[in-house]
């Protein structure tokens, strides 16, 4: 699927939507998730245009991918919801009911989170 620059998330990037940011550098952005099904929902992008956990995979360079999971764990801890453990979700394509075609993670945690509820 070719990226479409006009998704919410890359309009969030451009600053057109506004966001409540938990961490941002030259090449990721963190925060909160509009609608929250944890205490603790945050998203994180990578600023390159990429559709999803396939895209990124395949075509982001190693380095950036590896910047990407790295800064993430460092968000997890930030957030405080390594102690009690924390889910990361990527839902990729429309099997897994993913929205927004602009890669992303969910970093979700403060609360237990019962099997197959999310
Ligand atoms: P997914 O694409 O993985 O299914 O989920 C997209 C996520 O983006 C959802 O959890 C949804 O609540 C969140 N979301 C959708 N639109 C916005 C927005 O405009 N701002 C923020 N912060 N989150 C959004």
């Amino acid at each position: 699927m070719a990226y479409d620059s006009e998704n919410i998330f890359a309009k969030i990037l451009r600053g057109e939507i506004p966001n409540q940011t938990v961490y941002e550098d030259d090449g990721i952005l963190a925060f909160h998730d509009i609608a929250p099904k944890t205490p603790v929902h945050v998203l994180v992008i990578p600023k390159g245009a990429y559709v999803d956990m396939d895209d990124f995979t395949a075509n982001a360079p190693a380095e950036v991918i590896s910047d990407f999971f790295r800064k993430s764990g460092q968000i997890a801890r930030d957030l405080g919801v390594v102690e009690g453990g924390y889910r990361i979700v990527t839902n990729n394509g429309e099997n897994a009911g993913q929205i927004v075609p602009h890669f992303h993670i969910h970093i979700m945690g403060g609360q237990r989170i019962e099997e197959g509820s999310m």
